[in-house]
């Protein structure tokens, strides 16, 4: 049965109280999907790294898709009710979760955030259904946490721009419909965005080609390819207006980066749900190891991190609803958040003795699944030096 997560101790100092009848009710139909859809399936998807596809009508019947996005067929979330969306998403499984990043926070916002109200009308309303799906092409090869420096080009040709380059890590750019790619622009070598569809029969135009990188150790349902862009040619009208240089990049990425707490935070509450529950069962030494006195510090230490995880995640809801979440915020928000839930699904793994390494317990795939979460993003070192150049005035990257 699908229970509500005070009951399952989560919420040890009230959150709940912060949120409406439809915030909870949104986070009961999401949990209801995690429990009944998403846990049967997800082990077998992550040991074969495919993605899964069945789970795609049921995402959409959600109604979730685009979230915090008004209008386009898009629900308008709150960003509180959209946190609690993410985080009950990855409470389940990261894999889907990152799916539900890329498409509603990377691809669709930074239509929403960047494009013209003609390309909002295009892409939002079928991306909202998952009738297409998107991509954000923004890493490369040689350019990762210095993204700012990226080399793919764009040379406008007529009614066209030609681009050239590569593109690393790519989340669902393998069966994407519409991605939007970072390139410097030729003429005065800043960073423009264009949107790639696919062609009418459902082929990649010519110049797009990929090649999933295989071997993940986390996040393995969902597949991220390199992108090679040979001659790609995009019409003119493709490029999204609104990005007239990495600035704009910023203020998707500022965005977007409040999800990734919230993601943190869900892997956090499911690896301390898995072991509090084990605790209280597994016996050892003719006792429930719960009993023994190290397993509670452990099981005190995860909770008062988790508490701390959700007191700054729906502090951040509240400023970036008011429009005052600023970037060294939502920095400090990544950071803090991806440290402590990496530990905690470290400790829960650990505290599953040999069971904590085997996929049918879910909490070694949250652990693997948060080493990708501290790396995307921004890693977490680069969050910190974003705060460092706050603190101090100073920037440690030039
Ligand atoms: C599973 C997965 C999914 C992804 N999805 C996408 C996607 O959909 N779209 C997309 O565009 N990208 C995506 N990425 C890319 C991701 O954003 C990058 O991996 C990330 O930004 C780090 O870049 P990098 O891997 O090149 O590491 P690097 O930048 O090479 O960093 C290597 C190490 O050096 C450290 N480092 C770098 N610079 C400094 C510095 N100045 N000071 C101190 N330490 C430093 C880093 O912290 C890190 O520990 C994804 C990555 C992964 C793993």
């Amino acid at each position: 049965m699908t229970t509500e997560p005070a009951e399952q101790g989560t919420d040890f100092y009230l959150m709940d109280d912060f949120l409406t009848a439809e915030d909870r009710a949104l986070r009961l139909k999401v949990r209801s999907f995690v429990d009944k859809d998403l846990l049967p399936v997800i082990n077998g998807y992550w040991e074969r790294a495919e993605f899964p596809f069945e789970l795609i009508p049921k995402l959409a019947a959600l109604g979730i898709v685009g979230t915090t996005i008004t209008g386009y067929g898009c629900p308008g979330l709150s960003r509180l009710a959209a946190g609690i969306v993410a985080a009950e998403v990855s409470r389940g499984d990261g894999s889907v979760n990152t799916f539900l990043g890329v498409q509603s926070g990377l691809a669709m916002g930074t239509i929403n955030m960047l494009g013209s109200e003609e390309q909002k009308e295009r892409w939002l309303p079928a991306m909202a259904t998952l009738d297409k799906i998107g991509a954000f092409a923004l890493t490369e090869p040689d350019h990762g946490s210095d993204s700012v420096a990226l080399e793919t080009s764009a040379r406008r040709d007529g009614d066209s721009y030609i681009i050239n380059g590569r593109k690393r890590w790519i989340g669902n750019a393998s069966m994407a419909d519409v991605v939007i790619i970072f390139a410097r622009d030729e003429e005065d070598a800043k960073v423009k965005a264009f949107v790639m569809e696919r062609n009418g029969d459902g082929s990649y135009p010519d110049g797009y080609s990929t090649d999933v990188i295989t071997g993940k150790i986390g996040k393995r349902a969902i597949l991220q390819p390199d992108i090679t862009l040979e001659n790609l040619r995009v019409p003119a009208d493709n490029r999204l207006p609104g990005c007239h240089s990495f600035k704009d990049v910023t203020r998707v990425l500022t965005s977007t980066r409040s999800g990734a707490s919230w993601e943190s935070l869900g892997h956090a509450m499911a690896a301390y749900e898995i072991a509090v529950n084990y605790a209280k069962t597994r016996q050892q030494f003719g006792k429930p190891i719960g009993s023994f006195q190290l397993v509670q510090n452990k099981l005190a230490n995860m909770l008062s991190e988790l508490t701390a995880m959700q007191l700054i995640c729906f502090r951040l809801a509240v400023l970036a609803e008011d429009g005052r979440m600023s970037g060294p915020m939502a920095s400090l928000a990544k950071m803090h958040t991806a440290q402590k839930a990496r530990w905690i699904c470290s400790e829960a793994r650990d505290m599953l003795g040999g069971n904590g390494v085997l996929l049918e317990n879910h909490v070694a795939r949250h652990m693997t699944d948060m080493e990708v979460v501290s790396t995307y993003e921004g890693t977490d070192s680069i969050q910190s030096l974003l705060v460092g150049r706050e603190i101090t005035g100073l920037s440690a990257f030039s």
